[in-house]
């Protein structure tokens, strides 16, 4: 392996042979001001990204990933429910994921943040925080969303550690233990049934008044799932490791975890500007191919999908990667 195919495997693969890297690294282009013509341009450079971007390296097109570091799961200690890694941190998955996508020549990594992006003639111009304009033919948002935290002492801290989204995620480590589902109404049932297949210690806390229908609650009633209305104040932890809910009127209960139903918004506004449609619920419209309402452009991962996972993020990235390629192979062929 050469000394540049080293560096351009984002150093992760030097680090472990034990070779010592040059300053300034190829992953690092945060130098690269002029304006490049890419084929693609990848804004979000995870779980979604990257896939998108192997399967367009492996094609021969010139990519540039543009990547604001910072992922959904940082605070996350071990990933689970992704079949080759299970259990393994975040990042790990990221960086090993980064080195096998760098390998590809026609693949660059970008430091940066995307803070604007319009059409041109022959595509897309994003202009980067760091000041640079980049063009493409073809634009992909793999961008992720940004939880929007309540305003509950505690909760941003045991966020990914003991304040979980998913029970697939990581409803096998709590199992059989004291666990809250702190969500309301249709959200709030829908996740009560998966996690009491989980564990039957379990009981709802709706921060507010409980919005269930009959039959709702009736089920609950018949599962043994109590519901507590009165609103949270704290969620007193150890290191994010949830101990006790603290309620307005002073009462406690002890806890091992919390299913929380947060709401999110999106990354950025590009999108949007570009003239791409949003759903009801906020995530970018896209076809079963991920195309976007404007054509050229392309999301994937968790900006367009509810099914919020490593996998559907490298699923869905793929997918964009061999449509993007398809599109730019219809249009020279
Ligand atoms: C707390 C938590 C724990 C989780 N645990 C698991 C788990 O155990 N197993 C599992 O399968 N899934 C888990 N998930 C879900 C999983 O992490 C996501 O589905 C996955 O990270 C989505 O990948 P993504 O690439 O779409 O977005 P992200 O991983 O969120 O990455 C988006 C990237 O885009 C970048 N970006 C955004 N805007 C810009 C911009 N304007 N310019 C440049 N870059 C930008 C961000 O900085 C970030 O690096 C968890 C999620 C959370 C929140």
């Amino acid at each position: 392996m050469t000394r540049r195919e080293l560096i351009k495997s984002g150093g992760a693969l030097a680090i472990a042979l034990g070779i010592p890297l040059p300053v300034l690294s190829l992953t690092k282009q945060n130098h690269m001001k002029n304006t490049a013509n890419f084929d693609v341009i990848i804004i979000g450079g995870s779980y979604a990204g990257l896939s998108a971007a192997m399967a367009l390296g492996r094609s021969l097109r010139k990519v540039l990933i543009i990547d604001a570091g910072n992922p959904c799961n940082k605070q996350t200690p071990h990933s689970h429910n992704f079949i080759t890694q299970d259990g393994e941190q975040p990042a790990v998955i990221a960086a090993k994921a980064k080195a096998q996508v760098l390998k590809y020549d026609t693949v660059q990594f970008l430091e940066d943040k995307a803070i604007s992006g319009e059409r041109s003639k022959k595509g897309f111009t994003i202009k980067t925080g760091s000041g640079a304009k980049y063009s493409s033919k073809k634009l992909i948002f793999a961008t992720g969303i940004k939880d929007i935290m309540p305003k509950i002492k505690g909760f941003a801290e045991c966020w990914g550690i003991s304040v979980i989204h998913c029970p697939y995620c990581h409803g096998y480590e709590f199992r059989s233990q004291k666990t809250a589902i702190m969500a309301n109404g249709e959200r709030a049932f829908h996740l009560a049934s998966l996690v009491h297949n989980l564990t039957k210690k379990l009981i709802i806390l709706t921060n507010g008044n409980a919005n269930f229908d009959d039959t709702q609650l009736s089920k609950l009633n018949q599962n043994g799932i109590e519901i507590i209305e009165t609103e949270i104040t704290e969620m007193e932890h150890q290191n994010g490791q949830i101990q006790n809910v603290v309620f307005k009127n002073g009462k406690k209960i002890s806890l091992d975890a919390l299913y929380a139903g947060i709401p999110f918004e999106q990354h950025t506004e590009i999108p949007v500007t570009l003239g791409c449609e949003l759903t009801e619920q906020g995530y970018i419209k896209v076809d079963p191919f991920q195309k976007t309402s404007i054509k050229g452009i392309y999301a994937c991962g968790d900006n367009s999908s509810m099914m919020r996972s490593v996998a559907n993020a490298v699923y869905t990235g793929n997918m964009v990667g061999a449509m993007v390629n398809k599109e730019l192979v219809e249009e020279e062929f």
